[in-house]
């Protein structure tokens, strides 16, 4: 269990564009589905500092 303070501002928006936090990899909107990632979506992710994928929750950087 995850109870951690995490600073992303999608778990303060009430509908995050995205379904998973980049910064700790909760779900923060379960109404967007979960989508098929590429490694090149993956590899663009990293570049913007994401710990986890926003799209399948993948953690990205261990
Ligand atoms: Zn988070
Ligand atoms: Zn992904």
């Amino acid at each position: 269990m995850r109870r951690n303070w995490c600073p992303n501002m999608n778990h303060r928006r009430s509908d995050p564009p995205v379904r998973y936090c980049p910064t700790c990899g909760e779900a923060v909107n379960a109404n967007i589905l979960t989508k098929k990632c590429s490694d090149k979506e993956h590899a663009n992710s990293r570049m913007d500092m994401y710990k986890y994928c926003v799209h399948c929750g993948l953690q990205l950087i261990t």
